[in-house]
C-alpha cells in the first residue's frame, strides 16, 4: 500500500536520513517490474523545519510535498520567498506543526524533532491514530506513560526509531512479553569511554562533539558524551515496552554492531545486529512488518575482529544511575531530568558552561525539585519550565558568588 509520510524535523540528522531511506526504497521499487511494487511507493506529503530554512526550501523543491511547516515563525516570509511558485501549503509555528501531524493525507508521521518541543505534535499524531515512527525520545521520557496509553486508545502504532529501541522491538518478536527476563541496552561508550574524572573535567567541545561511531545532531551528540542519552533511553524503553527499570541493563559495546538485546526466561538472548547506520532503524519503522531492500550498508561479519561487551563505569558516568532513579520515581522527576539536561546542553553548546557542569546541573535540579509521583501533562510541562529556569538561576547565582 502507498505510504504517505510527514517528517517533523526534516532538516535534522534523522530527518535527512529519513529522506535518504525514502529515496532508497523508491529506487529499489522502481527496479521492480511488479505492478504491486509501484503501488508501494513512499510519498513525502509534508515536511517541517525550524530555522534551517534554506535546507527546508531545497527539500520542498526536490520532494514536492503538498504541505510544509516552519516552526520558527520569524523565518516564514523568507521561506515563502524561497519557495515562490511551488504548490505547497505552508503552516507556521507550533500550531502549524500540529496541523501537519494531523493531516488526513498522512498515514505515517516521522517524529524527528529534538527535545520536548516535539511533544505536542507527536501526541497529536498519536491521537489521530497514525503510525508514528518516533526518534524524538524526549517526549517519551517526559510523557511516555500518556503517549503509550493514548496510542492504545486511538489505535496508533508507535514504532521506535532510536536504534536500541528498534533492536529491542525486533528482538521481542522472538517471544512473549511475560517471557522476557531483561532488556540489555547497548552503548558505544561515546567519546569518553575509558576516560578519567580529570578527562571529563577538562573535556573540550571538540572532544565532546567527536563521537566515535554516530554522526548525529548536536544535542544527542552531547548527550552521548555525558551518557545522558543512555539515561533517557532507559526511561524511553521503560515506557515503550512497559518494562520495569529493574529489568533493564546497560552494556558498553564499542563496535556498535549489536544494537541491543533481549534475554528471555529460558536463558536465550536475542540480539539485533547491523551496520551502525540510522537508516536501518528508520526504514524498519516505515516498512514494518515488512523488510525491503534499502540504502543501509550490509553487515560483513567476517570483516569484524571481535564483538566486545563491558559494564559501564557509573562513577565516571553518574547519568546512567540517574536514569534508573528517574525511571523508578517517575512523575515530574522525568520532566525535570529531561528539561535540566536540555537547558544545560544549550548552555554548554553556547560555550557558557563546562562539560562536567551538565550532569551536575541535572543533579542539582533533581535534588531541588518538589516532584509529584503521578503527574498530568500540564504538571509535566510546569516541571519542564521550572527546571529550565532553575538551571539559569543556578548559573546566575554561581556567577555572583
Ligand atoms: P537535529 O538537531 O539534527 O535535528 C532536529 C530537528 O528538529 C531539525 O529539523 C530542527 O529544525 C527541528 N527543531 C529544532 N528545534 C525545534 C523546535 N523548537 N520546534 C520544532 N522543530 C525544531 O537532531 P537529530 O539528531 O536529528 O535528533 C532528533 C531526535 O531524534 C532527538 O530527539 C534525538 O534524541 C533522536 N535520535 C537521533 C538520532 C540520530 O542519529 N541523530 C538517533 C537516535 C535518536
Ligand atoms: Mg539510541
Amino acid at each position: 500500500m502507498r505510504k504517505r509520510i510527514a517528517i517533523l524535523g526534516s532538516t535534522g540528522s534523522i530527518g535527512t536520513n529519513t529522506l535518504r531511506v525514502i529515496d532508497g526504497l523508491n529506487s529499489s521499487l522502481n527496479g521492480n517490474e511488479q505492478p504491486s511494487a509501484q503501488a508501494d511507493k513512499f510519498e513525502v506529503v509534508a515536511l517541517s523545519g525550524h530555522s534551517n530554512i534554506k535546507l527546508l526550501a531545497e527539500q520542498v523543491r526536490r520532494y514536492r510535498p503538498r504541505f510544509a511547516a516552519v516552526t520558527d515563525s520569524d523565518y516564514l516570509e523568507q521561506f515563502r520567498r524561497l519557495t515562490e511558485g511551488l504548490d505547497v501549503e505552508v503552516f507556521a509555528g507550533e500550531e502549524g506543526l500540529t496541523k501537519v501531524a494531523e493531516l488526513d493525507d498522512v498515514d505515517t508521521v516521522v517524529a524527528a524533532i529534538v527535545g520536548v518541543a516535539g511533544l505536542s505534535s507527536a501526541l497529536a499524531a498519536v491521537r489521530r491514530g497514525k503510525r508514528v515512527a518516533i526518534a524524538n525520545k524526549e517526549p517519551l521520557v517526559v510523557a511516555g506513560k500518556m503517549i503509550t496509553a493514548e496510542a492504545k486508545k486511538y489505535g496508533a502504532e508507535l514504532l521506535p526509531v532510536d536504534s536500541e529501541h528498534s533492536a529491542i522491538f525486533q528482538a521481542l518478536q522472538a517471544g512473549r512479553r511475560q517471557e522476557v527476563a531483561k532488556i540489555l541496552l547497548t552503548t558505544s561508550g561515546g567519546p569518553f569511554r575509558g576516560a578519567t574524572i580529570e578527562d571529563i573535567e577538562n573535556a573540550t567541545i571538540e572532544q565532546v562533539m567527536a563521537h566515535p561511531v554516530w554522526k548525529m545532531g548536536p544535542k544527542i551528540t552531547v548527550d552521548s558524551a555525558t551518557m545522558m542519552n543512555k539515561a533517557l533511553e532507559i526511561i524511553e524503553a521503560h515506557w515503550l515496552f512497559d518494562i520495569g527499570q529493574e529489568k533493564i541493563e546497560v552494556l558498553v559495546h564499542p563496535e556498535s554492531i549489536v544494537h541491543s538485546l533481549v534475554e528471555f526466561v529460558d536463558g536465550s538472548v536475542i540480539a539485533q545486529m547491523g551496520s551502525p547506520d540510522m537508516t536501518l532503524a528508520i526504514q524498519y519503522a516505515l516498512t514494518y512488518p515488512r523488510r525491503l531492500k534499502g540504502c543501509a550498508k550490509q553487515l560483513q561479519l567476517d570483516r569484524l575482529k571481535a564483538l566486545t561487551f563491558e559494564k559501564p563505569n557509573t562513577e565516571i558516568f553518574p547519568a546512567i544511575e540517574m536514569g534508573f532513579e528517574v525511571a523508578r520515581t517517575g512523575g515530574t522527576a522525568a520532566a525535570v531530568f529531561n528539561a535540566a539536561n536540555e537547558a544545560a546542553v544549550e548552555q554548554f553548546l553556547a560555550g557558557r558552561i563546562k562539560f562536567a557542569n551538565i550532569v551536575e546541573l541535572v543533579r542539582h535540579c533533581l535534588d531541588r525539585c518538589d516532584c509529584k509521583s503521578d503527574a498530568t501533562l500540564p504538571e509535566m510541562l510546569e516541571a519542564d519550565a521550572w527546571a529550565k529556569k532553575e538551571v539559569l538561576e543556578c548559573l546566575k547565582s554561581r556567577q555572583k558568588s
